[in-house]
């Protein structure tokens, strides 16, 4: 009898006692609008913003309705305007390409490594066709930022990075989101903190989050912020920037301080999953593990793995195989989207240029997430019901 895997992919851990008392507290009083406060009160949504730049080490933090609008935010806040290029990933997710398009911003595609990071070839290449990058640290692999940021400075172009993956990661020792000018955050129920909805923009930059606090919809109480750039800034931009409202409220971020103090720990969890997972596999013959650079610290709370050159027929075959075990394969390189996966070439509105090598890669990519309801010993069973199909398949079986 073959192991068959019963766990489901998509359930994440509920949300922690403490984040369900400050919630009902905040339900309680009523005051769930941020800037609705009582005397002398820092609201939940304040203190989140102070508690979320402390974590990163930002100056600054502005809580917002979701990861796409922290993006969308980030490009209106560095002066993108309709009909401008930006550069982004060619492998990453549909809210990255759509939050440039929501400004009538026209995504230029940039190709993907088997690293499953950014080509730095290919960025040094199209470098002269926009003066901003929104760097996907797609399913949590960090490039080699020292390099991306040298080509970047060299040709003057600012990069806002997209950390819905990588909060809690690092690279050479430097937090995810704090090499560019901004960095955004999703805290989405399949990120790394649960509230449904909600996302984060970060920056040392006062004129850039001036910008965006107002942006997000203060109004005229951003003084009530968590992290406040200096009154002279505000003064110079408030009436130059539209209020385009998607602000995060009190219970939501009632929900979120708890678990911003227990990360740190949920990082751990993850990667001791995702290294059961790994060492599961590795040796598979025909898969390819994405080998991790030392000096990137991840948070494994998805895997890759690279069936590489295999025929089309064959990795759908796979995925069939696991399923009926149990196990959920996402395939970045099916012809149609489906779920949460799509190729930069679906996206019609984003016309792109054939990327053959890209191509290649994406085609491979096979992705599963580790949520923390999976216990080491269900990552093993994964990894062994994988391997026994993949192999299976590979010997033509
Ligand atoms: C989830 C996600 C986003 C956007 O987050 P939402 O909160 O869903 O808008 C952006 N980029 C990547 C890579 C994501 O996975």
């Amino acid at each position: 009898m073959s192991e068959i895997f019963k766990g489901s992919f998509t359930q994440q851990e509920p949300i922690p006692e403490e984040g369900i008392a400050a919630a009902v507290k905040v339900m309680c009083h009523g005051r769930l609008h941020r800037y609705n406060l009582a005397e002398g009160e820092i609201g939940e949504a304040a203190l989140l913003e102070q508690e979320f730049a402390a974590f990163t080490g930002a100056k600054y933090a502005l809580a917002v309705a979701s990861g796409g609008y922290a993006m969308a935010t980030g490009l209106r806040a560095v002066g993108v305007k309709p009909g401008d290029r930006v550069l982004t990933n060619a492998f990453t997710l549909a809210p990255v390409p759509g939050a440039i398009a929501s400004l009538g911003a026209v995504p230029v595609f940039v190709g993907v490594t088997e690293s499953l990071t950014i080509d730095l070839e290919d960025l040094r290449v199209k470098a002269d066709q926009a003066d901003v990058l929104m760097l996907s640290h797609m399913r949590g692999h960090l490039c080699d930022m020292d390099a991306l940021m040298a080509i970047c400075n060299a040709a003057g172009i600012t990069v806002i990075e997209d950390c819905a993956h990588t909060l809690g990661a690092a690279w050479a020792g430097v937090a995810s989101g704090r090499h560019g000018l901004m960095a955004c955050y999703s805290t989405q129920t399949y990120k790394h903190m649960n509230s449904g909805e909600g996302g984060f923009l970060i920056t040392d930059d006062d004129e850039v989050m001036a910008r965006a606090v107002i942006l997000s919809g203060s109004y005229m109480l951003y003084g009530r912020n968590g992290t406040v750039p200096p009154p002279d800034v505000f003064e110079r931009v408030k009436y130059d920037t539209p209020n385009i409202s998607g602000r995060m409220d009190n219970l939501r971020a009632a929900i979120l301080r708890p678990q911003l103090r227990v990360l740190p720990g949920q990082c751990a969890a993850w990667n001791a999953r995702y290294r059961v997972v790994e060492e599961g596999l590795r040796g598979t013959p025909g898969l390819g593990v994405v080998e991790r650079p030392e000096q990137e610290s991840y948070v494994g709370s998805s895997i890759q793995f690279l069936l590489l050159d295999w025929s089309d027929a064959a990795i759908a075959k796979v995925i069939e195989r696991c399923l009926a075990r149990g196990v959920e394969l996402k395939w970045f390189g099916g012809a149609a989207p489906t779920g949460f996966t799509s190729r930069y070439d679906s996206w019609r509105y984003a016309p792109s240029e054939p990327m053959p090598k890209t191509d290649r890669i994406l085609k491979g990519i096979l992705d599963m997430r580790l949520p923390l309801t999976f216990s080491l010993e269900d990552c093993a069973l994964i990894a062994r019901i994988i391997r026994a199909e993949t192999g299976a398949v590979f010997q033509g079986g």
